[in-house]
């Protein structure tokens, strides 16, 4: 055999792993927008009796299982859109960059963004055009369309709101953002269940507009299920690429038991949403920290020093984000995930301590 290293694509080999940060003993977890709220024991009950049902024999069949239909009165998608399910949005967003992959093609993100538009375009050896936001993390509309008039994407990825900022873009700034684009926009609303804002009910309306959503922020990360909406002119390209049983029956029948109790996970999303404001309010009372409005399940905090503060808080036994390190308009700031309101009151605290 050949050496290893002739054999692996050197840019692979000199990439580092997703760092998934292992989590101490007893530490509670705000580090990735995960959901504080179990389903309560009844319920857990419910679920494990038709998990037991399902029929793993079987391979999925998504054509002919009921669970799009339901997903689409649930969430209310328009007639007009096609839906695909991914295995995470993560699958989506790497089936969709294989979708454009071709020689000059090219990706755009507006940094700092999710890191995994950027890693996507490196794996299928595109160019990532980055645009920075402005300083205070908001749009630079200007130099947006700029940078679409000058190099034409493909395919541009729009979190909307942002991961790791929280910020939601002007939905007017977004529109002409759609409007100028050359290729495929995908706004990607893993947030849109706390945000103000969607445009979910626009998918299907024109081929160029795509809607990326998970369940992972809404209180199922484990079930690795996301959802792309568009046309059925673009939707009907990405089913040909899709691995044909990319999702399980363990994962289907627990969504639909999670979309038939969907006002709970509403209930959930509606405390996040005021605990967020209730933190937001506490953090801005102190001066020696910036807090970035965000219309997401977390808040991202500037500090005076983010690796001291990263280590505070695991001295508290939480485990936060630090964003220092990723993008200089990210300079020494924190990201902490909203948590139960006494977790939320620990997290003011630990902030007051150091800082107040
Ligand atoms: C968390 C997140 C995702 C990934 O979601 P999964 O469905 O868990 O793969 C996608 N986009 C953004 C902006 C996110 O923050």
């Amino acid at each position: 055999m050949n050496t290893l290293t002739d054999i692996i694509r050197p840019d692979i080999q000199a990439m580092q792993a997703y760092p998934v940060a292992a989590l101490p003993q007893g530490c509670l977890k705000l580090d990735a927008m995960e959901s504080p709220y179990d389903f309560p024991p009844a319920m857990q009950q419910e679920l494990g009796a038709r998990l037991v049902q399902a029929p793993i024999r079987l391979y999925p069949n998504i054509a002919t299982d009921d669970f799009i239909p339901q997903l689409k009165t649930t969430f209310a998608i328009p007639d007009a859109a096609h839906v695909v399910l991914g295995n995470g949005s993560d699958e989506l967003i790497q089936l969709l960059t294989m979708l454009v992959a071709q020689p000059n093609a090219t990706i755009m993100g507006i940094e700092p963004t999710f890191v995994m538009y950027r890693h996507n375009a490196a794996l299928y050896g595109m160019p990532y055009v980055s645009v920075d936001a402005n300083a205070d993390l908001s749009l630079n509309l200007e130099r947006t369309l700029q940078a679409i008039a000058e190099h034409q994407p493909a395919l541009l990825f729009l979190a909307y709101p942002n991961n790791p900022t929280g910020t939601r873009y002007p939905r007017e700034a977004v529109e002409q953002i759609i409007a100028a684009a050359p290729g495929l926009v995908v706004i990607d609303e893993a947030y849109g269940a706390f945000s103000a804002d969607s445009f979910l009910p626009q998918a299907g309306s024109q081929d160029k507009l795509l809607v990326l959503r998970t369940f992972s922020k809404i209180g199922f990360a484990g079930l690795r299920l996301g959802y792309l909406s568009g046309s059925l002119n673009v939707i009907e390209h990405l089913r040909k690429i899709v691995p044909p049983y990319n999702m399980n029956q363990l994962t289907l029948t627990a969504a639909k038991y999670a979309l038939q109790h969907n006002d709970w996970v509403q209930e959930n999303v509606t405390r996040l949403k005021m605990e967020r404001e209730i933190l937001f309010a506490a953090l801005e009372d102190i001066e020696a920290i910036k807090v970035f409005p965000s219309e997401a399940n977390f808040l991202t905090v500037r500090v005076p020093d983010a690796a001291a503060c990263f280590e505070a808080f695991l001295q508290h036994k939480m485990l936060i984000k630090k964003l220092h390190g990723m993008h200089p308009l990210l300079a020494q700031c924190v990201r902490i995930t909203i948590g139960r309101p006494e977790d939320n009151v620990r997290i003011a605290g630990v902030l007051r301590q150091l800082y107040a």
